[in-house]
């Protein structure tokens, strides 16, 4: 592997750490971009690269965006982000598990854990055996914050829409409004019945053709093929699927005011959000508007550590704070010029001490 900070990703992180133990096999890197606010906190991603460099490159962005999304939703965390580079038969033992287990915990606490792509609520639980420096565990009691992020994803998601079709279609009501989801799984789903229960009128996409089509059907929505939703005529259009959908054909082919959903990481390239506002396309940057699942996994993990209750109740009023942001990013960019990606970039280098 070559020298890291050789990287164009490379972005000042404060440690990056290649993590091998011989006897379980395991191959991790983990890196920590800030730890200017708390811990850093993100996930661990199990997955295959046929070239070690991109896993780098993985873990070197990811952290970086944790920092962005941490900062931008008020939380007294870092950015870190781990990746497992898992061999061709993507096989996971629990040997493994407590080898990366140990390789947190040796970090003191500077980095916390949690679960990403490949890498279970019961990972994270044989993780935890070895390290406390884990979240995204069981749910601990009735009404206690944890457990499965996406319906708190999805819940920012909404707002964040409320807000945008507030913002540039002036409308207080999302009935009638038409949103155009790509996407319907665990965000996407969730974030199209808190429209529906709204009477937004739908249209809904997903390579599972099958999965979208049902959902239409009890929303009353209707569905489109998974390669013809970037092409629908639609008051928002909102990602919930893969990243990078915004690049220079997807971008030419949106016919709506209004670009808000919960993919990761949903620009190509930084200057795909000029090319937004160039088209006069108000973009909810995504590491803002998605940040209710980090938001409930991030205050899981600190009550636990402080001994307190936290309830579901203290992340929904978390979440709620997601729109005020989001208003302020849109304020400073109407009044800057400046594309709401960029005004959202560098408002979270500020908060970080960038
Ligand atoms: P998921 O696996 O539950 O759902 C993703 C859905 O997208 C699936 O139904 C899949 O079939 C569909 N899909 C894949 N490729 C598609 C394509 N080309 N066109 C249309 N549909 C396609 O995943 P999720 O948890 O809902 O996450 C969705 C996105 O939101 C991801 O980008 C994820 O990184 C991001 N995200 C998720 C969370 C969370 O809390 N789950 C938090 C922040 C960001």
């Amino acid at each position: 592997m070559t020298a890291f900070w050789t990287e164009p990703d490379f972005d000042d992180h404060e440690l990056v750490q290649l993590v091998r133990d011989r006897k379980s096999g395991l191959t991790a890197i983990i890196a920590l971009h800030s730890t200017h606010l708390g811990p850093g906190a993100g996930g661990t991603r199990f997955w295959h690269y046929a070239d070690p460099k991109d896993g780098l490159r993985d873990a070197l962005r990811l952290s970086r965006g944790m920092s962005y999304k941490n900062a931008m939703a008020g939380l007294p965390m870092g950015g870190g982000k781990a990746v497992i580079l898992a061999g061709l038969d993507k096989v996971k033992t629990p040997e493994m598990l407590a080898a990366f287990g140990d390789a947190v915990g040796a970090l003191g606490g500077r980095y916390v854990t949690a679960e990403d792509v490949g890498i279970s609520e019961a990972d994270m639980v044989a993780v935890s055996q070895r390290t406390p420096y884990v979240s995204g565990l069981p749910v601990e009691g009735q009404g206690a914050a944890g457990g499965d992020p996406g319906p708190f994803t999805a819940m920012g998601i909404y707002l964040g829409i409320k807000a945008a079709v507030k913002h540039k279609l002036g409308k207080d009501s999302m009935a009638g409004v038409h949103v155009a989801i790509q996407g319907t799984g665990s965000v996407g789903g969730g974030v199209a019945r808190l429209l529906a229960a709204d009477g937004a009128k739908l249209t809904l996409a997903d390579i599972d053709a099958d999965r979208a089509a049902k959902l239409a059907a009890e929303l009353g929505g209707a569905s489109a093929a998974a390669d013809a939703i970037m092409d629908a005529a639609c008051d928002v259009f909102s990602p919930n699927a893969l990243g990078a959908v915004l690049d220079d054909a997807g971008i030419a082919r949106l016919d709506c005011p209004i670009v808000a959903g919960g993919a990761n990481n949903q620009l190509a390239r930084a200057h795909h959000g000029d090319q937004l506002a160039a088209r006069g396309i108000l973009y909810a940057p995504d590491y803002v508007i998605n940040a209710g699942g980090i938001i409930s996994v991030a205050l899981e993990y600190l009550c636990r550590r402080d001994g307190e209750a936290c309830s579901v109740d203290t992340v929904n009023q978390r979440i709620a704070q997601i729109p005020e942001r989001l208003e302020q990013i849109w304020a400073e960019s109407d009044a800057s010029g400046i594309s709401a990606d960029k005004v959202a970039d560098s408002m979270a280098q500020k908060l970080i001490g960038r």
